[in-house]
């Protein structure tokens, strides 16, 4: 295990005496400890982790240099262990066009006029605007209709829209789905994105997003808008447009806990008894009294960045034609808001940490002594922390075929700060790839274990997501919460994490992070990439999957294909 040097020191201190060290002088403790015992493939880790997550990256957010510098240095590890570029043009960079956005200073409003009365949310305080990618000058107002978690699942039966008349009003709403919706539906009936799309489907002109009580004890309000300065970026089209953005929702707000009141408290309904409701899935929609007026004003720019793409070609001759992409987001959420004096998100752990331990998995199936016979991609993928942009870019317009792209294994923040003995699978349960994982795992000595926390959705948050939803079946690992040692309980660090350092300046390289976890991380991943690409079957959705039935209908396609190709 590692140690630091400072350790050292205190220890040499009670050994000869407390006053004979203070003369000594000990230097500040260096934090480059330098672990003797450590595996070849360990210190690769680190050693990547150290450069892309230092101050001098600047949180390697999307559109910035300290990304692009990130974005060069894996470019040219992947040209070291030996992979081709496979971007643009014969380079190792695919060009993801991006539009900008930032929130005008109190540029936007929250008027409530209700019973001859005009009620005035404050900007930060108790509502922010969404980022606009569509007007930079954005206005609204029309009567409002709460409509619950804005959800419609014919085949659980369940529709937030029943008996309410949505054309030209404010969609008023709660994030999330019904409790009682398993795993998958409830993950992907929570995504915005279909919330969105079902209110413009209905006719709304505007949306109101109120958080509630539940939401903020995970995700304080002050939180967020103490960053609410901060940039968000869509993909930017040929003409210079936003992609899947909701023009006609012309402003969409959100509103904190404690002023859900304001707009809530009416016609015999209280926020707290909503809040209550959604707990316990019993939320009603009902059309609000008086009129709500919305404005938003934004600074929208064109940026640009990239996704860093290469490729180990396959050796057989048919199968060599399809594709395993792997995938590691290389950004993160760059310069924010000041925590203890430091203002750099390094974002040690999200995701230089998936990036690194990708590209050990690159360099050991460059070395694999059975090279594989489909080809291998890796894709570091620029703009997760603004919505999976590169994965959706990149899934809309691969540097390959499409059809030739077989299964996604991605890597994404594995929270390995105490030693364990399992890894946690995302998703897999919705293909044969669990089969292949569950092989490769015997194979590396190291158990499995169920998501912990199942109702953060991880599934649909990272960016498997993108080529899950482009057809393609995905596996994605995280880390364990089985100590090694007895006595730690390594949810709770994982669980610390979460609410302590996860999207923080904390989350750096000075966290106790376990190089020799990820080496194993990556020897699993290197193992499923392997079996997947040798395997006669490209992997399939299981039957009835809800994702499969839903966006899998490229994969029932093209698997006949490449059974046809090994015959
Ligand atoms: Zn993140």
């Amino acid at each position: 295990m590692r140690h630091s040097p400072f350790r050292s020191v205190v220890g040499l201190c009670l050994i000869v005496t407390l006053a004979a060290c203070q003369r000594a002088a000990p230097p500040p403790p260096a934090p480059d400890g330098y672990d003797e015992s450590a595996g070849a493939d360990a210190r690769r880790i680190e050693s990547d982790l150290r450069f892309l997550a230092d101050d001098l990256l600047e949180g390697r957010e999307a559109g910035t240099r300290g990304y692009d510098l990130a974005a060069l240095y894996v470019a040219e590890r992947l040209r070291a262990i030996g992979l081709r570029p496979a971007g643009d043009d014969g380079r190792y960079f695919q060009r993801v066009p991006l539009l900008r956005a930032k929130r005008v200073d109190g540029g936007g409003s929250l008027v409530i006029h209700r019973d001859g009365a005009a009620t005035a949310l404050k900007f930060r305080e108790q509502f922010l605007p969404q980022l606009n990618f569509d007007r930079g000058d954005a206005r609204v107002s029309a009567a409002a209709v709460f409509v619950g978690q804005a959800v419609r699942a014919p085949e659980l039966q369940q529709d937030d829209f029943a008996g309410v008349d949505l054309r030209g009003k404010i969609a008023v709403l709660f994030h999330g789905a019904p409790p009682r919706f398993d795993t998958d539906r409830h993950a992907f009936y929570s995504s915005f994105r279909e919330k969105f799309a079902a209110l413009v489907e209905r006719g709304a002109i505007g949306a109101v997003i109120v958080s509630t009580d539940d939401e903020e004890k995970r995700q304080p309000w002050a939180r967020g808008a103490e960053n609410w300065a901060r940039p968000g970026m869509r993909l930017r089209d040929a003409d210079g447009r936003a992609l899947d953005t909701f023009p006609q929702l012309q402003v969409i707000a959100q509103v904190s806990a404690a002023s859900a009141g304001a707009l809530l408290d009416a016609g015999g309904h209280t926020a707290a008894a909503l809040f209550r409701d959604a707990r316990e899935g019993k939320l009603r929609s009902f059309a609000l009294p008086g009129t709500i007026e919305l404005s938003a004003q934004t600074r929208i720019e064109p940026a640009e960045s990239r996704n860093v793409v290469a490729v180990l070609p396959g050796t057989d001759a048919a199968l060599k034609r399809e594709h395993v992409l792997f995938s590691a987001h290389l950004d993160h959420i760059g310069i924010g808001a000041p925590v203890q004096g430091d203002a750099i998100y390094n974002g040690a752990l999200d995701n230089a940490l998936g990036v690194a331990i990708m590209l050990e998995a690159a360099q050991q199936l460059a070395r694999s002594k059975t090279p594989p016979k489909r080809s291998l991609l890796f894709v570091a993928v620029t703009a997760e922390e603004k919505g999976l942009l590169g994965a959706e870019w990149y899934a809309r317009h691969p540097t390959v075929p499409r059809d030739s792209l077989v299964a996604n294994v991605n890597m994404d923040m594995p929270v390995l700060l105490v030693p364990t003995r399992d890894v946690v699978p995302i998703g897999v349960e919705h293909s044969s790839l669990q089969a292949v994982l569950d092989r490769a795992a015997d194979e590396v000595g190291v158990s499995l274990s169920p998501d912990p926390s199942p109702q953060e959705s991880v599934f649909i948050r990272s960016d498997q997501f993108a080529f899950i939803r482009a057809g393609v079946p995905a596996v994605y690992l995280t880390g364990g919460v089985k100590a090694r040692q007895s006595g730690v309980d390594a949810g709770k660090h994982q669980r610390d994490f979460l609410s302590e350092r996860y999207h923080q300046p904390g989350d750096d390289a000075t966290q106790p992070i376990q190089y020799g976890d990820a080496a194993r991380l990556a020897r699993l991943n290197a193992r499923i990439g392997q079996s997947i690409a040798d395997a006669p079957q490209r992997p399939r959705w299981n039957a009835g999957d809800f994702f499969g039935e839903r966006f899998g209908g490229l994969d029932a396609r093209a698997s006949s294909r490449g059974a046809a190709a090994t015959r």
